[in-house]
């Protein structure tokens, strides 16, 4: 079998660039700038979040906040954040039913288990950046602006040779 192992400007390519591909790709460049590599990191995402956005109501549940903290050293912005959520009612024909959840005391936001209700395009498209920032900083070589007009090519494709 061959030899999976990453080495300086290997590629990665990663199809999709929800949170679940996005996340992946921070965390790649990381695990690459604490072992000092230079990844080319490519996410294959066929829509323009500007225009089109994944299927989502938008809540973001506890502990998410700690999650993308802790986990990938990303921090929610306020101004992502709608609204804060405090509980569920459900209405019956007879009665109201009112669900208060974890975050029914988080009076503020930012203390980690408030559930919070975003724009899901705006939050990918937060991701994305993060993962831009990183790529920028570390590999400026392998950012470059992707043509979006010819339907065939995919969006948040980032690279360039460095050779
Ligand atoms: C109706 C609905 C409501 C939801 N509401 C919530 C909610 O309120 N809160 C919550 O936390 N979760 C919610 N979810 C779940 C949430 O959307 C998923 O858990 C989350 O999107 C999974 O992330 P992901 O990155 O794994 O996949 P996705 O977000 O689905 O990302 C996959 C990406 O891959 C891209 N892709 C797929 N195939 C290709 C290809 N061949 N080439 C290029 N790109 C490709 C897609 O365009 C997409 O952007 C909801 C889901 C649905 C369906």
């Amino acid at each position: 079998m061959r030899d999976c192992r990453l080495h300086d400007h290997s590629t990665v390519v990663i199809i999709g660039g929800g949170p679940g591909g996005t996340a992946c790709a921070i965390k790649l460049l990381q695990g690459a700038r604490s072992r000092g590599l230079c990844l080319r990191v490519l996410i294959f995402e066929g829509k323009d979040f500007n225009v089109h956005a994944n299927q989502c109501v938008g809540v973001l549940s506890p502990p998410i906040e700690e999650v993308l903290a802790r986990d990938l050293d990303v921090h929610l912005p306020r101004a992502l954040i709608k609204q804060q959520i405090f509980g569920y009612r459900l209405h019956g024909e007879r009665e109201n039913v009112l669900l208060m959840g974890h975050s029914a005391h988080a009076s503020e936001a930012g203390h980690g288990q408030a559930t919070y209700a975003v724009e899901r395009a705006e939050f990918d498209r937060f991701l994305h950046d993060t993962f831009l920032f990183l790529l920028f900083c570390q590999c400026p070589n392998f950012l470059e602006p992707v043509d979006t007009s010819a339907r065939s090519v995919p969006q948040f494709t980032h690279h360039k040779h460095a050779n």
